[in-house]
């Protein structure tokens, strides 16, 4: 059985349980990991005894390469009406739809379509299948992280003062595109100096001096899987200040990282990082939470938070990225992925960790 036919099986598994014939799949990402189909016009339709594909005429050479395990269909007509003329919903009564993606306007096309049926909204039943990664997805991740660990590298014997910061952030775009990846997994984010405090600063126009510490989050996406990457490092010198808080943040994501295995609730591995932070004085300025999963969103299933209701399981990544933020001063955060596994994890970025001056 091809990988997307085993991932729209274990979907229909999840149909059963949910009493629901069918399911109506409209989020391209979710669509590219039931179909293989990357294009922007696509609707996926996993019933108990077929998965079809439908897009419009402009897909046909990308789809035949792409789209293997699913019956094609080729229409110029709005899709979820071409459902119709095509029977894909025949001898289906309850449907499910991503409650989160379709649009009202695209329900109201839908019950106009289809007025005996049921659509049921429901969230969260893909994602489902996305907590678990198979050895395919873990290799198109593991050659995101290959990259942006490269990249970090070269990025670091780069950075003087007097740059940019946006001329750091394109260097890193455009090293990451050199070195294979499809795209940024976001735009990446340099937060120097004061600007450090901010946890998602993006990149702006200030110029990197002597004396600031600089923090640098960013990955890329490789098949559509992404990585995800901090580290900070001082430009010049370190202050006394800037090495402390650099090793309590290194110290709580160390600590975390030991803790990971499958079975722990998030919300411990959590209290493992912040109690470390907590202790060392700064526990308020450690203002996010530990981390999120990761794989073809940049963030998804599972929540690593401390109001997190979920138990890790082996075969999720997730990313542990604990960090100190304060206001006038800057800020530190240290990011890496890992795979959870029965008996612990496995890190899988590898840009060293330790304080760099440069
Ligand atoms: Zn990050
Ligand atoms: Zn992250």
């Amino acid at each position: 059985m091809s990988r997307y036919a085993n991932r729209a099986a274990r979907l229909c598994t999840h149909l059963a349980g949910q009493q629901l014939d069918a399911f109506i799949v409209t989020s391209p990402t979710h669509l590219r990991y039931l179909t293989g189909f990357t294009g922007s016009n696509g609707l996926g339709v996993v019933t108990r005894r077929d998965t079809y594909f439908l897009t419009d005429p402009r897909y046909r050479g990308q789809a035949a390469k792409q789209v293997r395990s699913a019956r094609r269909i080729f229409t110029h007509r709005p899709l979820l009406e071409a459902m119709e003329e095509n029977r894909c919903l025949s001898y289906c009564r309850r449907i499910g739809f991503e409650s989160h993606v379709l649009t009202y306007q695209q329900y109201r096309v839908l019950r106009k379509a289809f007025p005996r049926k049921l659509f049921i909204p429901t969230s969260g039943v893909v994602e489902k299948l996305l907590l678990v990664k198979d050895s395919a997805e873990l290799e198109a991740m593991r050659a995101a992280m290959r990259i942006t660990d490269s990249v970090y590298t070269e990025v670091i014997g780069l950075l003087r003062p007097g740059m940019r910061e946006h001329d750091v952030a394109a260097e890193i775009s455009y090293r990451q595109r050199r070195l294979g990846a499809e795209g940024d997994a976001f735009d990446p984010i340099v937060a120097s100096g004061e600007r450090g405090s901010l946890p998602h600063a993006r990149a702006s126009e200030k110029v990197i001096r002597k004396g600031d510490l600089v923090t640098l989050d960013f990955g890329c996406t490789v098949a559509g899987y992404h990585s995800d990457l901090t580290r900070t490092v001082a430009i010049g010198h370190a202050t006394r200040r800037a090495r402390e808080i650099h090793r309590l943040v290194l110290m709580a994501q160390e600590a975390a990282l030991a803790a990971a295995r499958a079975g722990i609730r998030a919300s411990e591995l959590d209290a493992v990082a912040r109690r470390v932070i907590t202790d060392g004085g700064y526990g308020p300025a450690f203002s996010h939470s530990l981390g999120h999963g990761l794989g073809l969103h940049i963030h998804e299933r599972p929540r690593v938070s401390a109001l997190s209701t979920d138990t890790l399981i082996a075969g999720s990544v997730i990313t542990v990225e604990p960090g100190i933020y304060i206001a006038g001063w800057g800020g530190v955060r240290i990011e890496d992925d890992i795979l959870l596994t029965q008996t612990g994890s496995t890190v899988l970025t590898a840009a060293p960790k330790d304080l760099m001056v440069l």
